[in-house]
């Protein structure tokens, strides 16, 4: 048979025009997808791995902000369980479980939320999916209202007769700027997904953050003085509260996650879009997390090769601290392990005493704190 007239074929199967680019090399949308799934999958081999040792599937939980990047890891794991569902001998690696945080517990209600959680829950109906409200973390980590009065301070007053939910808006209430808002909401989000994943007896947690993202949280995490925190909230590993986090979409960037999605038409009802970056908004009025993904997705396309050597060198950090010293209470990370930046700092300045025991990202996201 002659081969087909095409204008650019696809260089991997080179029997269908090629509709996009990444890396120097042009795909078919089919081949395309088969290579971005490969990329994901390569890093999920470690749980075939883990679960000879272990004799059974390791236990995952995958957080679903129901935006573009986690809805394409699970398109991908969903797709390969599929694949394994349909042979004689099934040899599916890990047990799937999802976890969606309710956005309107911190954010203005949002119907479309609702009808897309509702449309995956269906397109997606052989796996498991919760959804919690962010005041679940009350729940899932017991000590956390005792850490939040502790950490608020004498001018914050917890009613203790109110429920989960308005003692949460009182304290998210309380904080003043953008920044420490979405700063202590990331932290929360982390502990209530921990915490949930404790409670099922998962092993890990799987993130669905690209390299571009987790180059944002990066270059965030060090400008909010949570760089000791960030061996484990950007590289594969154990984390202070009995579970490991991992991050199988660190080889592909957020241009190629949208890419995926384009030519992908089982996600095109089912993800919600990205906010358009709007060039109205005041910085002053974006938090630092806000500031470094745009930064990072306006850099990142020139300069890609940067951006994915930040979260790779990330990726290799290792605690220089000793597992003996003090973990904050409230994120986890190392308390005193940067000269000069412990909470015993911040707390000087704020007369109190009680509060050194916290680090200094989380000081500095305090209410009312001035530095
Ligand atoms: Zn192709
Ligand atoms: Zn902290």
């Amino acid at each position: 048979m002659p081969a087909k007239e095409l204008v650019r074929p696809c260089m991997d199967c080179k029997d269908a025009e090629a509709i996009l680019d990444t890396r120097k090399r042009h795909y078919c949308g089919e081949c395309f997808k088969a290579f971005a799934s490969h990329k994901v999958l390569m890093r999920m081999s470690k749980y075939k791995q883990m679960k000879k040792t272990i004799g059974q599937a390791p236990k995952l939980l995958l957080p679903l902000s129901l935006g573009v990047s986690s809805s394409v890891l699970l398109h991908i794991l969903n797709g390969d369980i599929e694949r394994q569902l349909a042979k004689t001998f099934v040899n599916i690696g890990y047990e799937l479980n999802m976890i969606v945080v309710d956005p309107s517990t911190i954010l203005t209600p949002d119907t479309k939320h609702d009808q897309v959680y509702e449309a995956v829950t269906k397109a997606f109906s052989k796996l498991t999916f919760t959804r919690l409200p962010l005041h679940s973390v009350f729940e899932y980590v017991p000590d956390m209202k005792e850490i939040i009065q502790e950490y608020a301070g004498p001018r914050y007053i917890d009613d203790e007769s109110r429920s989960d939910e308005y003692r949460l808006t009182a304290f998210r209430a309380a904080i003043s700027t953008a920044t420490s808002k979405a700063d202590l909401d990331s932290v929360l989000l982390t502990r209530l997904v921990a915490g949930y994943a404790k409670s099922l007896g998962c092993e890990t947690v799987i993130w669905g953050d690209s390299d571009t993202r987790l180059a944002a949280k990066t270059l965030a995490g060090v400008a909010k003085g949570r760089g000791a925190s960030l061996t484990w909230s950007v590289s594969d590993g154990m984390t202070p509260w009995g579970v490991a986090f991992d991050f199988p979409l660190r080889d592909l960037s957020k241009p190629e996650l949208e890419q995926f999605k384009g030519v992908c038409k089982e996600l095109s009802d089912i993800v919600i879009p990205d906010e358009p970056v709007s060039d109205n908004v005041l910085t002053k009025n974006l938090s630092i997390d806000e500031l470094m993904m745009r930064y990072v997705r306006t850099q990142g396309e020139k300069y890609r090769g940067v951006m994915a050597n930040v979260s790779r060198t990330a990726n290799k950090l290792e605690s220089t601290t000793g597992s003996d010293d003090a973990l904050c209470p409230l994120c986890g990370g190392h308390v005193g392990n940067v000269k000069g930046n412990s909470g015993v700092t911040v707390a000087n300045q704020s007369s109190d005493n009680y509060s050194s025991k916290f680090c200094y990202g989380c000081m500095r996201s305090r209410p009312e704190a001035t530095c």
